[in-house]
C-alpha cells in the first residue's frame, strides 16, 4: 500500500461498521498511525455481508463473494491480508431455465440446442425489430435491456431473475442499474462471445494472463476469512475493533459530528468522540440516528431509500458430488430460489466431511414479507422441495439444514433514490463536514467488495491528508472505469446475470 505511513498522529476516527469498508478504512488509517475505533454491531462476527457463516462445522457465504477487481491496489491489498491463503479459483456456473440447463458464460451450440431452430430465429427477429424501433432515451431497466438485446432475449435471461432478486417490476427499476452494471454488453458483443471461444485477456495489472470473469480468488475458509485477518491486523496495532455496539446516535453541532453513542449487548450507552469518522452504516439508519434531527425534507429522503433483503437456506446433503458449478442462475419461474451456491466447489475447506456437500439456496426477498417470516423449518422444507423439482437434489440426502437472513443486502436503484441521494448528500456537506460515507448501504450504491474498500481506502487518505483529495462518489461510476471495463463488467454483477459474455 503506497504512502500510508506510520507517523506520530493524534487523531482519533471513529468507524462505523465491520464490513469491508470499515475494516478496510481501519487498517489502512491504524497502519498510518492514526488512531482507529471500528464499532460494529454483530456481537461476534466481522464482515458484514462479505462474512462467513458456520453450521456444524459447514460454512458458507451469503450468496458467494469472488474476490477480483480492476483495481491492482485493491489485489494487492488482499494479498497483503491473506497470502497463500487466497485460492485461484475456476469459475463454473449455469443457468437453469424451461427445464434446461445453459452454460453461463453462453455457449452459441449450447444455447442454440437449448433454444432450438425456432426460437433461436425469434430471438433474433425480435433484436432486430428492437434495433430498428428502439425505445427513445429509456430510463427504466426493461427498456433499456429490450434496446441492447430485444424482447424475446430480455424475457428469456433476464426478466424472471431480476424480479426475482429486486422484487420490483423491472419497469420501477431504473435504467441506471443496467447503465452501471452491464455498460458496454449488447447482442453484438454477447453473441460474438458465445461464438468465439474464450479469449484471454490481460488484468493490465500484474501482467498475468486471464480472464477476469473466469477466474477469481476466493479465501480457503470463505470470505469471512479476509475480514477477521484486517480485524487482527487492526487489534495487532493496538487500535480497537469493537464488537456488540449499535450505533444508535449520532451527535453533531457546527457542522461537524461531535460523538457517536452506541448501545452494546449488556444494554448500555457508550459515548465515542473523535475527530474524523467514517460511516458504513445504511444511510437510512445513520439519517434516523442524527441528533439533533435533519429537516424533515432530509428524514424523508432517508426514509425512502429502499432496501432488498435477503436469506440464504443452507442444506447438507449426504452426497460427494452434487454438481460440479460454482453456482447455478435459477432464472426459471417455477421456483422462487435464484439461485444455488455449491461451497465446496468454492474451496473444500468449506465443508468438514468431504462426502458431504453443502448448498447455499439463495431467496431474494423483503424484511418482514412471507419467505422472510417464515419458520426455518418451512423454508428448509422449501428448500428441499425446490431442490428436487429441478432435479438436482433428492430430498432423502438431505441431512441437514440452517437458515441465515441478512436484511438490506442490496440498495435498490427504483426511479426516485438518486433525488433522495442528492438530499443526503447536501445536507451531510454542510451539517457533518467531518463524516465520510463508504461502502454499499453506507454510499447506497450497489458497490462489491473491491468498491467499497476503494471508496474506504480514498476516505483514510483523505483523513490522513486532511482534506478532501479524493472524490469517493466516483469509484464505480468513473466513466473510464467502465471504458477499461468494457464487457467484463458484467463479471462484477453478482447478482444479476444477462447474455453473459468473456472478454
Ligand atoms: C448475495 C450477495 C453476493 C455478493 N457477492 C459478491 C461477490 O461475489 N464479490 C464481491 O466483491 N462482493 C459481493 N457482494 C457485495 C459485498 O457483500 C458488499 O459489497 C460488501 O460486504 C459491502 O461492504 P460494506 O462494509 O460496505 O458493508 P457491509 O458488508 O454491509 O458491512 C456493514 C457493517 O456495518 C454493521 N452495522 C450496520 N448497522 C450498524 C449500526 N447501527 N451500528 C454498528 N454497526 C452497524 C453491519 O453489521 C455490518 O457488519 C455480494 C453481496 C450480496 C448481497
Amino acid at each position: 500500500m503506497h504512502g500510508e505511513q506510520r507517523s506520530a498522529d493524534t487523531r482519533q476516527v471513529i468507524i462505523m461498521g465491520a464490513g469491508p469498508a470499515g475494516l478496510t478504512a481501519g487498517y489502512v488509517l491504524s497502519k498510518a498511525g492514526v488512531g482507529v475505533t471500528v464499532l460494529e454491531a454483530d456481537p461476534e462476527k466481522v464482515g458484514g455481508i462479505s462474512r462467513t457463516e458456520t453450521y456444524r462445522g459447514y460454512r458458507f457465504d451469503i450468496g458467494g463473494h469472488r474476490f477480483f477487481s480492476k483495481s491492482a491496489e485493491i489485489e494487492q491489498l488482499w494479498t497483503e491480508l491473506l497470502g497463500d491463503e487466497l485460492l485461484d479459483c475456476q469459475r463454473l456456473s449455469r443457468i437453469y431455465y424451461g427445464n434446461k440447463f445453459y452454460d453461463y458464460p453462453l455457449k452459441a451450440m449450447n444455447a442454440f440446442l437449448n433454444l432450438g431452430p425456432h426460437e433461436t430465429m425469434r430471438c433474433i427477429l425480435s433484436y432486430a425489430r428492437a434495433r430498428a424501433f428502439p425505445v427513445k432515451n429509456p430510463t427504466n431497466l426493461e427498456d433499456w435491456v429490450t434496446n441492447q438485446f430485444g424482447d424475446r432475449l430480455y424475457r428469456t435471461f433476464f426478466k424472471t431473475y431480476t424480479e426475482k432478486v429486486w422484487g420490483i417490476s423491472t419497469r420501477e427499476l431504473s435504467a441506471d442499474w443496467a447503465a452501471q452494471r452491464i455498460k458496454g454488453l449488447n447482442f453484438t458483443s454477447a453473441v460474438k462471445s458465445a461464438l468465439i471461444p474464450q479469449r484471454v485477456s490481460s488484468d493490465g495489472h500484474q501482467g498475468v494472463i486471464k480472464t477476469l470473469i473466469d477466474t477469481f480468488r476466493y479465501p480457503r475458509f470463505g470470505p469471512g476469512q479476509m475480514w477477521e485477518r484486517a480485524r487482527d491486523r487492526i487489534l495487532e496495532t493496538g487500535q480497537a475493533v469493537k464488537m456488540g455496539e449499535r450505533i444508535v446516535r449520532v451527535r453533531h453541532a457546527a457542522g461537524r459530528v461531535i460523538a457517536i453513542t452506541t448501545l452494546n449487548k449488556r444494554g448500555g450507552t457508550q459515548e465515542y468522540t473523535g475527530d474524523d469518522f467514517i460511516s458504513s452504516l445504511p444511510i437510512r439508519e445513520l439519517i434516523a440516528a442524527f441528533d439533533p434531527a435533519p429537516p424533515a425534507s432530509v428524514i424523508a429522503a432517508a426514509q425512502a431509500l429502499r432496501y432488498r433483503d435477503y436469506l440464504t437456506v443452507a442444506l447438507i446433503l449426504r452426497r460427494q458430488d452434487v454438481f460440479p458449478d460454482n453456482w447455478i442462475y435459477i432464472h426459471d419461474p417455477t421456483v422462487q430460489m435464484g439461485r444455488i451456491q455449491n461451497y465446496k466447489n468454492w474451496s473444500p475447506a468449506m465443508v468438514p466431511d468431504p462426502a458431504t456437500t453443502c448448498l447455499g439456496l439463495e431467496y431474494f426477498c423483503f424484511e418482514g414479507d412471507g419467505l422472510w417470516t417464515s419458520d426455518d423449518r418451512d423454508l428448509i422444507a422449501l428448500g428441499t422441495r425446490e431442490l428436487a423439482s429441478i432435479g438436482l437434489g433428492n430430498p432423502q440426502e438431505v441431512i441437514d439444514g440452517t437458515v441465515v437472513r441478512m436484511p438490506k443486502a442490496y440498495p435498490v436503484y427504483d426511479d426516485t433514490y438518486k433525488l433522495h441521494l442528492a438530499t443526503i448528500r447536501a445536507y451531510l456537506a454542510e451539517a457533518a463536514q467531518n463524516l465520510h460515507l463508504a461502502g454499499r448501504n453506507g454510499m447506497h450504491k450497489y458497490n462489491n467488495q473491491d468498491h467499497s474498500m476503494m471508496t474506504a481506502l480514498l476516505d483514510a487518505r483523505n483523513i490522513i491528508a486532511g482534506r478532501q483529495v479524493y472524490d469517493v462518489w466516483r469509484v464505480n461510476t468513473d466513466a473510464e472505469y467502465h471504458e477499461q471495463a468494457g464487457i467484463d463488467e458484467l463479471a462484477e454483477d453478482r447478482a444479476v446475470p444477462l447474455i453473459p459474455s468473456h472478454a
